[in-house]
């Protein structure tokens, strides 16, 4: 089978013609002797390669490419099986581009389709769309500092459950903005399997009353800038009389405003719910309760369900942004959503990050807050320390494939 991989880099230091050149006369005898066909573009600082061939060969070529000390910032863009080679021709040619020439570069003997995706993408890293990398300078001025002592609150008398915290910190603002509350059996099972022990309308009382646990114990936590996301599947939401009084309840009984408690709901059961669901909400935002659309992403509903509801905030999925940093379409799907947040006047929380390319990634992207491991893991019957100083980056961070 033959696979077709397209990926982008940034030169480790200035190439001369002359060094451009030894990257080609590098490579063209293992492509000549290995059928591998392609082209490499470079702009002055940054590379965009094409690679074609037998489907082994070019995945053991790409780990050799990623080695080699001359580019770093290494984003995989696409990486798939097509029926025909768009380089055939060519066991390899390098085209330097002129600054200058804007979007016309592309040299005329080039026969590409004008709707082919190579032809989309080699013209969105000519018109300099994906340029994005921060400078060692940029890096070593790089700030930000997240911190938070250690917090336990008591476990809640008599209960099969309990509750673990999980900060939400916004780096750009140097605090924590809420917490989100996890269930949390005492055998230790996933929440998910804990919920789904239940059946239809039980499931759902299960689910409403251990709020009351939530709310009892993150009122514990929280400063009054401070709010609270607890989790509620759709159908809790529908099925309950009057969930914007029993929330309310919950809230006055542990001196929390209305304001501080965010209601999460996941994209893929909305649906179900339907109009019930949209009339739900609209009660509690009439009341200040606010809702925030979790897991955004991952489900199915997608782009189509922020037409019909704008949620008050948008939780971009942890399947987004594992491995950013190196991921062509992830940065793509990450700019989109982003820049729909940013034109709706949404807050994007991101979920699940883990590393600190991924952090310095999504925060150069323009992420302002985020939830994950790197910064606090969810911790029971309470808050998790938490230290996050970032005083400039240097070198010995792995920056090196921030794309
Ligand atoms: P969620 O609402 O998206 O919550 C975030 C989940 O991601 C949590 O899993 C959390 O522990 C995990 N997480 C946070 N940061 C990271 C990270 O950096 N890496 C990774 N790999 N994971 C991270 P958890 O606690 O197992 O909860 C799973 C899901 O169960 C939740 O996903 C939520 O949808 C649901 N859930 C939790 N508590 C409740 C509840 O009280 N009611 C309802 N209906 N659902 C709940
Ligand atoms: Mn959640
Ligand atoms: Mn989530």
């Amino acid at each position: 089978m033959i696979r077709q991989l397209v990926y982008r880099s940034r030169a480790s230091a200035q190439m001369s013609q002359v060094d451009l050149d030894k990257v080609t006369s590098d490579s063209l005898p293992f492509n000549l002797n290995n059928d591998v066909t392609g082209i490499l573009l470079f702009d002055g600082e940054y590379f965009f390669q094409v690679l074609e061939g037998e489907s082994n060969l070019i995945a053991g070529l790409y780990e050799h490419i990623q080695k080699d000390p001359r580019h770093g910032n290494i984003v995989k863009i696409t990486d798939n099986a097509i029926h025909q080679r768009d380089f055939g021709d060519w066991a390899l040619r390098t085209i330097k581009l002129d600054q200058k020439s804007g979007a016309y570069w592309l040299p005329s003997d080039l026969s590409l389709h004008r709707d082919s995706r190579i032809f989309g993408l080699l013209n969105g890293f000519a018109s300099g769309k994906w340029r994005m990398c921060l400078s060692n300078k940029d890096l070593k001025a790089l700030r930000a500092s997240v911190v938070q002592d250690e917090i336990s609150v008591a476990a809640y008398a008599q209960s099969d459950i309990q509750f673990a915290f999980q900060p939400i910190v916004d780096t750009h603002k140097g605090a924590i903005v809420s917490y989100e509350a996890l269930l949390r059996s005492n055998d230790g099972r996933f929440p998910e399997d804990v919920l789904d022990s239940f059946h239809g309308s039980e499931k759902y009382q299960f689910d409403l009353n251990s709020k009351a646990i939530a709310v009892a114990q993150g009122a514990q936590i929280l400063r009054p800038d401070q709010a609270l996301a607890i989790n509620l599947c759709p159908g809790a939401i529908t099925h309950c009389p009057d969930i914007t009084n029993y929330l309310l309840g919950l809230a006055s009984d542990n001196n929390l405003k209305p304001q501080q408690l965010i209601l999460e709901v996941t994209e893929s059961e909305i649906i179900e719910e339907g109009a019930l669901f949209f009339d739900a909400i609209e009660n509690l935002r009439s009341r200040e309760i606010r809702v925030a659309l979790d897991d955004f992403g991952a489900g199915y509903a997608g782009l189509s369900l922020l037409a019909d509801f704008l949620p008050d905030k948008i939780k971009l999925d942890r399947r987004i942004t594992t491995n950013i940093h190196e991921n062509g379409p992830r940065q793509a799907i990450f700019e989109a959503v982003y820049e729909f947040a940013n034109s709706m006047g949404i807050p994007l929380i991101v979920e699940g990050v883990e590393t600190m390319d991924e952090w310095l990634w999504l925060q150069h992207a323009g992420a302002q807050r985020f939830q994950g491991y790197l910064f606090a893991r969810p911790k029971l019957n309470g808050v998790e320390k938490l230290n996050f100083v970032v005083n400039g980056i240097n070198k010995a961070v792995n920056v090196r494939r921030f794309g």
